[in-house]
C-alpha cells in the first residue's frame, strides 16, 4: 500500500499517518521529521536545514529526494508507506512517480485532507502550546511569521499536486475538519473500498 497524504500545515496529516501505520503495518515517512532530525546535527548542512525550516521555506529537492529514497528502500517499508509532507512540489511528485515506475510500482492513493485556512493558525498555536507544556520543546516554525510563509508555500507549490493526482485518477478527498476519529474512519473506508 503506497499512500500520499496531502494538505496544508495543521491539516492532521501526521496524526492520520500514524493511524494508517497501525492499520496496515506500513512505514510512516514524514519528511518534516526527517529534516528536523537532520537539522539537529551540528554540521554546516544541519545548520542550513535548520535555518530554512525556521523560515518556513522548503528544503532543496535533491536533499529531500535522497532522504526519501534511502528510507523507502529499507526493510520496514516492504509493505508500503504513507508519505506525510512529501511530495511537496510538482517536481518532487513527478520525480517520485518516475522512480516508482522504474520499479514497476505506483502510488495507490493520494488523499487530500481539506481544511479552512482560518482554523490552521489556531490548530498550530494549540500544538505549539501543548508541545511547550509537554516537553518545553516547540517547533521553530510554529509561529505566526513562519506559518504565513508555510501556508503561502503550500498554496503556491503543493496545492497544484491535487490536480496532478486527480489527473492520475488516484485522488480522494476527506473533510479534515471532522473529528480525528471520523477522518480516520473515512480514510480507512476510502482505502478499503477503492482499488
Ligand atoms: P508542516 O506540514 O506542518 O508545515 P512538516 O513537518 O511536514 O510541516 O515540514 C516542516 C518543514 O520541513 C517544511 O516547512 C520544510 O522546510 C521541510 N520539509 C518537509 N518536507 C519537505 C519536502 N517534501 N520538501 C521540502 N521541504 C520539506
Amino acid at each position: 500500500m503506497k499512500i500520499v497524504l496531502l494538505g496544508p500545515p495543521g491539516a492532521g496529516k501526521g496524526t492520520q499517518a500514524k493511524r494508517l501505520v497501525s492499520a496496515y503495518n506500513i512505514l510512516h515517512l514524514s519528511t518534516g521529521d526527517m529534516m528536523r532530525a537532520a537539522a539537529a546535527a551540528e554540521t554546516p548542512l544541519g545548520h542550513e536545514i535548520k535555518k530554512t525550516m525556521a523560515d518556513g521555506k522548503l528544503v532543496p529537492d535533491p536533499l529531500i529526494m535522497a532522504a526519501v529514497l534511502e528510507r523507502i528502500s529499507q526493510a520496514d517499508a516492504k509493505h508500503g508507506f504513507v508519505l506525510d509532507g512529501f511530495p511537496r512540489t510538482m517536481s518532487q511528485a513527478v520525480m517520485f512517480d518516475d522512480l516508482l515506475e522504474l520499479e514497476s510500482a505506483e502510488l495507490d492513493h493520494a488523499i487530500q485532507l481539506r481544511v479552512d485556512e482560518e482554523i490552521l493558525l489556531d490548530r498550530i498555536m494549540i500544538r505549539a502550546r501543548e508541545m511547550q507544556e509537554a516537553s518545553g520543546d516547540v517547533r521553530l516554525d510554529d509561529n505566526h511569521e513562519a506559518l504565513k510563509v508555510r501556508l503561502r508555500t503550500y498554496n503556491e507549490q503543493t496545492a497544484p499536486l491535487i490536480e496532478y493526482y486527480q489527473s492520475r485518477a488516484i485522488l480522494r478527498s476527506i473533510n479534515g475538519l471532522l473529528p480525528a476519529d471520523s477522518v480516520t474512519a473515512e480514510l480507512l473506508t476510502l482505502i478499503g473500498c477503492s482499488r
